[in-house]
């Protein structure tokens, strides 16, 4: 079949791949909307921890596909389905308590084993979701990026009537806004990068946007920019007794100052967040078949497999500098 491959960092193109075997206890899913995210490029650019990878690799973590067989409990050939990304051994500690983002065996469809930018794909059957009848895909492909960004919502105490500030404007970013909004904050602000996220932003439920970092402090600050900078800043920007939360991946190495005598008599809780547990992933799945979310209209960017390689300039930024850049997406199975 046709795959999008990293064969090893810095060589990323469409080539031929094998078909997936039949393997016991997995179940043959047609891929039809994939997400690309900054994830994607720093597994091309290798700049991710390389316990988190296994090259060569199909990429696409971000997913929506069709049943190729019939699933217990989920539905037969033919249904529109959602996969989990991260593959549980179900045995270790982490698993058995609703961590398997943090199981001893690290395996996850897109980082070490293959990923939606292909034909088709090979997925446990227990980590199947099936899509609600009236769900559109462009809405449940956000699912996976939602699960990460829920899972860190839920690891803070989090009560209605915070201040919150989202520092970044890529998609995680305002996804986070998106989310935050169940909480009912008393504010959101957006701690933008480009002028041109404004209206994704207020359409995500952001109250304000500004590219100046703001003199005024919050009661929860969300990371989701990803550079060492980005850190300081949301650390600088939490106000006493409030939270931080770390969403964005810096490149592996990153290292930044921190004043830990303002932390400590600040009271601040700075909380990282890593991938998403399975009672995350089902949570975003339950509020996107019930209507609850409705993140769709984030994607600004479609193009086919073929086009793989524009899709990505595009989401480097490289060719929309003066355009809106939610997120991009790839139709497997266009017309
Ligand atoms: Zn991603
Ligand atoms: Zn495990």
């Amino acid at each position: 079949m046709k795959a999008f491959v990293v064969d090893e960092p810095g060589d990323a193109r469409l080539r031929e791949w094998p078909d997936p075997l039949n393997v016991e206890g997995e179940v043959l899913v047609t891929a039809l909307l994939a997400g690309l995210c900054g994830t994607d490029l720093e597994l091309i650019d290798g700049t991710i921890d390389p316990a988190y990878v296994r090259y060569p690799l199909v990429l696409g973590h971000e997913w929506v596909g069709r049943l190729e067989g019939d699933v217990v409990d989920v539905g037969p050939a033919g249904t529109f389905v959602v996969v989990e990304g991260v593959v549980p051994c179900g045995a270790c500690e982490a698993c058995r308590r609703d961590a398997s983002n943090l199981c001893a065996v690290y395996d996850e469809i897109g980082f070490t084993r293959p990923g939606a930018l292909a034909e088709h794909v090979s997925v446990p059957v227990g980590l199947v979701h099936r899509l609600g009848e009236d769900v559109a895909l462009d809405d449940a492909v956000l699912i996976e990026p939602m699960a990460v960004v829920w899972r860190a919502l839920t690891r803070v105490p989090l009560r209605r009537g915070l201040r919150v500030a989202i520092v970044g404007d890529g998609t995680i970013a305002l996804l986070a806004v998106h989310l935050v909004g169940l909480f009912a904050p008393a504010t959101t602000s957006v701690i933008g990068r480009r002028e041109e996220q404004r209206d994704l932003a207020t359409r995500a439920g952001a109250d304000s946007f500004v590219i100046e970092t703001p003199s005024e402090v919050f009661d929860l600050v969300i990371e989701a920019a990803g550079s060492g900078a980005a850190v300081a800043s949301a650390i600088d920007l939490c106000a006493r007794g409030g939270m931080v939360i770390l969403l964005g991946l810096p490149p592996h190495g990153t290292r930044v100052e921190l004043a830990p005598d303002d932390l400590v008599n600040n009271d601040v809780i700075i909380q990282g967040s890593f991938s998403y547990s399975r009672s995350a992933f089902a949570e975003v799945v339950g509020r996107i078949n019930s209507g609850d979310l409705r993140p769709s209209f984030l994607i600004t960017h479609r193009f086919t497999l073929d086009e793989a390689a524009e899709a990505l300039k595009v989401l480097r930024g490289d060719v929309t500098k003066s355009e809106p850049r939610g997120k991009v997406v790839i139709d497997l199975a266009p017309g």
